[in-house]
């Protein structure tokens, strides 16, 4: 075993501790070892961590002795995507903390094939403020060469001119081809070069074989085995605030709008923009209409407007079909939308190309977290290869962050290609993950809600209460609008508690403006992009409003079944009417919690719905406050974050923002800990030679500590830099609930709500006895790693919830905290007394939301 494989497999069970720790016994073995002068110091110290840049910069003067370092490589290709340069970051800082020198391979392929100046070792501070920008700044090409034999042998012979071990590709299918067809290719090309007498056989020797791990940065969301691409959100995002606005002006005139959006043979653009803002039709070349798309279209819009609707969206996917494989073109679609002939819709209607903005801007939270962990993730799987080891690249299933052969994933994409191309459209569908046919049948749900053919039986169809429960999140109401959606196209009663358990106890009656109200549909159909709670919500649980009368009204109303949306409260509120049951019989009704707060603290669930949105709302006053700091450069900001007792989105965003440090309830804040990163701050600037011009970032979330705040972590600070550098403190305050709900968020929401309103079918109508039995007739719905799971009250509440503290027992993302910290260059600091953080195993692999 070589020399730094050894050493990196004697520090891999220290991985498995908590970083400080592992750095203190480092650094243990690194003095003792420098002081017997042994070569092994030097490598132990190279194989182990050191997150320190300062520390690592030491390190180099000494790695000269031991053996050579890994070389790992990253590079972009093909179509840019929003989060690549996150991918760049995060690859670069783990490779330098993993003992590695990192590189990156400029303009892609091309910049392998050119070598010299393309391709750059990187040092620690080179990839500082990366996190903000759009696009990928080290460039991407599309190589004729690389195609060619030739042009790969050339850029082999530059890898190993460059000493390089392993590489890191970010890119789509195409480029993930090409480093497929590389790597297996590889043995052959060294031995060509030794034999053309390019390279020497000891030039060669120490590169017999090539570790490539592949990232998917792509817009499409194309890649078979992953729900989502390196940027896919981002461009989805920026689709839905170009509808949003389209459609102010679209009613103001009562138009039609064709929008075309990206995706040749993908639909994933299309049709999440099109749950996510309620389009009225939409086409995607995965799924064309079964029949004559004119006839279709013209029903669905002449319905919507009948209905009284005042504007039409139609979003085509660039690659739209018909059945026979017909390109489907937006002036097509808009010569039907305005044909003013004798039963013609006859509606004033603009085509909108959405084009290269899509593309543009920079990332949203999630595809920065999604790039950072997958990049950490890349870099631990190039150094875990073996010649033996499968190619592979980095997946997200639901939550879960994994690891999945790479060719396996590029056929399975071109067979989808070629379904679309052969007009196999069910092999299409087939091929396409759950969450995509899942988000299909919800949109089929929520825009064709007036038509008959779906309904249940007199006899099975339910009179469903819909309760927000807490403060607002980004999404309530597009799960309310697919819930009530899917209700009405089943036949069920979907009726609105306004106000919550408050709003049910006093204004219960029957006056116009009572709590207890039908749903309109028409207004309901306009809320899938609008911010808040439309149908109310409070704080208020039922014990505060008198169960008994809540009880009552259950029982005057007849509700055969409960929805309750919101956070902790919504989820102590249905523990509460779970609980009353044996003393109140009328609760024996099918209940369901779907979890929206910005707090993301509900159990049984990994992610709720309006975290994103806050998250993203986060970043984003982040970047501008990092930017203010431009003139002076030599500033701090302390950002106090909401999330009650959960450090959730504090850390979250300190990932995505790159934080110099994030303090949390869930480990608490000591004297100790501030001095270490008060020392650490003024280390940092007194190295500072001005890279970036932007300020630095601590995130403390509002209930981190009784002493400290944002405030007072500020002047402490101020006080110590004297006047070497600045300290603000900034309180985003309730800008965090968001104003417009993310689209990850709004799609979410729309999947989950229906989700859940089948779950309470599955109880029907008038089955006390058997509702009482069933623990899984109160549960929560939430996504627990790969998996969309149905989690019964009972079990949650005994052994999942941290009542006093307000949370879940297990955190699923407290691992990615020493993400945060290694990213930022933290150095170890003495954890404060019961924190819970040092006893939470390290697991970065989950708690992506
Ligand atoms: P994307 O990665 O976004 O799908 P492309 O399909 O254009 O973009 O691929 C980017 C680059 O990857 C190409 O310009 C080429 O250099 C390389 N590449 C793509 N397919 C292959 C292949 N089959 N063999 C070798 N190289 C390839």
């Amino acid at each position: 075993m070589p020399l730094v494989t050894y050493l990196q497999f004697f520090s891999r069970p220290f991985d498995i501790l908590f970083t400080p720790f592992r750095r203190i016994v480092v650094a243990f073995w690194h003095s003792l070892f420098v002081r017997l002068g042994s070569s092994i110091a030097c490598a132990s110290v190279l194989a182990s961590t050191t997150t320190n840049p300062a520390s690592v910069a030491a390190g180099t003067s000494t790695a000269t002795m031991a053996a050579p370092k890994k070389k790992i490589a990253v590079m972009t290709s093909g179509g840019d995507s929003p989060g690549m340069t996150a991918v760049v970051r995060a690859v670069v800082r783990t490779a330098i903390h993993m003992g590695c020198d990192a590189y990156c391979v400029y303009e892609g392929y091309e910049g392998l094939v050119q070598g010299g100046d393309f391709i750059r070792q990187m040092e620690w501070h080179d990839v500082r403020g990366w996190l903000s920008e759009g696009g990928t700044l080290i460039g991407t090409a599309r190589c004729m060469a690389f195609f060619e034999r030739a042009g790969r042998l050339t850029a082999a012979k530059n890898m190993i001119l460059n000493g390089i071990h392993a590489l890191i590709i970010c890119g789509g299918d195409g480029s993930l081809t090409g480093a497929d067809k590389f790597r297996s290719e590889w043995p052959s090309l060294v031995d060509e070069l030794v034999a053309n007498g390019e390279l020497t056989k000891d030039q060669v020797a120490p590169f017999t074989h090539l570790n490539i791990v592949g990232l998917v940065g792509s817009i499409d969301n194309d890649l078979s085995g992953t729900d989502a691409t390196i940027g896919c959100y981002s461009a989805l995002a920026r689709i839905c605030e170009m509808v949003d606005y389209i459609e102010a002006t679209a009613s103001s005139h009562s138009r039609a709008f064709v929008i075309e959006v990206m995706g040749r043979h993908c639909g994933w653009l299309a049709l999440m923009a099109g749950v996510a803002t309620g389009a009225d039709f939409i086409f995607i070349p995965e799924r064309p209409q079964d029949q004559d798309w004119k006839a279709d279209m013209s029903t669905v819009v002449r319905r919507h407007r009948k209905m009284g609707k005042r504007k039409t969206i139609v979003i085509v996917a660039e690659g739209a079909r018909d059945r026979d494989g017909t390109k489907i073109t937006p002036t097509e679609i808009k010569d039907l939308l305005a044909d003013k002939s004798e039963g013609g819709l006859a509606l004033d209607t603009r085509i909108t190309t959405l084009g290269h903005v899509q593309r543009g801007g920079t990332a949203v939270a999630y595809d920065r977290m999604l790039g950072t962990l997958q990049g950490v993730e890349a870099v631990k799987a190039v150094l875990e290869a073996t010649p033996e080891t499968e190619t592979c690249f980095i997946a997200i299933n639901e939550n879960k962050i994994v690891r999945k052969p790479l060719m396996k994933a590029v056929q399975e994409s071109k067979a989808l290609a070629k379904a679309v191309d052969d007009k196999d459209f069910d092999m299409a569908m087939q091929l396409r993950d759950t969450e995509f046919a899942d988000q299909y049948k919800s949109y089929m749900t929520t825009t064709n809600v007036m038509v008959d053919d779906r309904k249940l039986p007199e006899k099975a169809r339910m009179k469903i209460g819909f309760v927000n429960v807490g403060a607002p999140a980004g999404g309530m109401n597009a799960a309310v609008r697919a819930a009530v959606a899917y209700c009405i196209a089943r036949g069920h009663e979907p009726v609105a508690i306004h106000n919550g358990f408050a709003g049910f106890a006093r204004h219960h009656d029957d006056k116009p403006l009572g709590a207890v109200r039908p749903f309109d549909w028409l207004e309901v159909d306009g809320w899938a992009s609008k911010g808040g709670s439309e149908i109310g919500t409070n704080r208020e649980l039922p014990s505060d409003s008198g169960m008994e009368l809540i009880a009552n009204l259950i029982e005057q109303y007849e509700f055969d079944a409960l929805f309750l949306v919101g956070g902790f409260e919504a989820f102590h509120a249905i523990s509460q009417l779970r609980k009353a049951r044996d003393e109140y019989p009328s609760l024996c009704i099918p209940m369901t919690l779907l979890p929206a707060t910005i707090s993301n603290n509900v159990p049984g669930t990994e992610y709720s719905i309006g975290s994103d949105t806050c998250l993203n709302e986060l970043v984003y006053y982040c970047d501008k406050i990092k930017q203010s700091a431009s003139a002076t450069r030599r500033r701090v900001f302390v950002i106090e974050t909401q999330g009650g007792r959960s450090g959730y989105v504090a850390t979250l965003a300190g990932l995505a923002v790159g934080a110099s440090a994030v303090y949390t309830p869930e480990e608490g804040m000591s004297l100790e800990m501030l001095n270490a990163d008060v020392n650490h701050l003024k280390e940092v600037f007194r190295n500072d030679k001005g890279q970036s011009r932007a300020g630095r970032v601590i995130l403390i979330n509002e209930k981190a500590s009784k002493v400290y705040d944002a405030k007072l972590i500020a002047s402490i600070i101020r006080d110590e830099a004297h006047d070497r550098f600045e300290s603000r403190e900034s309180i985003p305050g309730h800008v965090q609930q968001g104003g417009v709900p993310s689209a990850m968020d709004r799609c979410r929401a729309v999947r989950l709500a229906i989700k859940c309103i089948k779950h309470l079918e599955l109880f029907g109508r008038n089955a006390r006895n058997h509702v009482k039995r069933d623990p899984a007739s109160t549960s929560v719905i939430g996504i627990q790693g790969s998996e969309v799971v149905f989690t019964p009250m009972v079990d949650l509440e005994e052994s999942g919830t941290d009542w006093p503290n307000r949370r879940p027992k297990a955190a699923h993302w407290l691992g990615i905290r020493n993400t945060v910290d290694m990213l930022s260059g933290r150095p170890p600091y003495p954890k404060p007394e019961k924190s819970l953080t040092g006893l939470i195993a390290k697991d970065t692999k989950r708690g992506l939301a």
